[in-house]
């Protein structure tokens, strides 16, 4: 944690968006999980549904936290977890080149 802001912003940025899909499929196992037991053990499946939802919460404080674009700073919302480069300033959020104007 302490090298954050020495550290190259496009590996942070590639490694919070895998924290947010890690958050977002363990809450996703953790749901099904909690309806698979929810029939015979419906404490234990309240604890798993809270569990996801706070694991859901953190995705999203994440994406909006740390998602930020390396090179001009906005935040980066939508398709946040396929984007590979900015939305503002079209630069490839994993290699920092800019893309050439090409719209699709
Ligand atoms: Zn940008």
């Amino acid at each position: 944690m302490k090298n954050l802001s020495n550290m190259n912003f496009t590996k942070s940025f590639d490694r919070a968006r895998n924290t947010v899909k890690g958050c977002l499929f363990t809450a996703m196992g953790l749901c099904v999980l909690g309806l698979v037991i929810n029939e015979s053990l419906p404490d234990a499946a309240k604890y798993v549904t809270i569990a996801a939802v706070v694991l859901i919460v953190i995705g999203c404080a994440l994406v909006a936290l740390c998602l930020k674009c390396p090179y001009c700073g906005r935040q980066i919302i939508s398709k946040c977890l396929t984007v590979t480069s900015c939305p503002h300033c079209k630069r490839n959020l994993t290699t920092g080149m800019k893309t050439k104007g090409k719209k699709r």
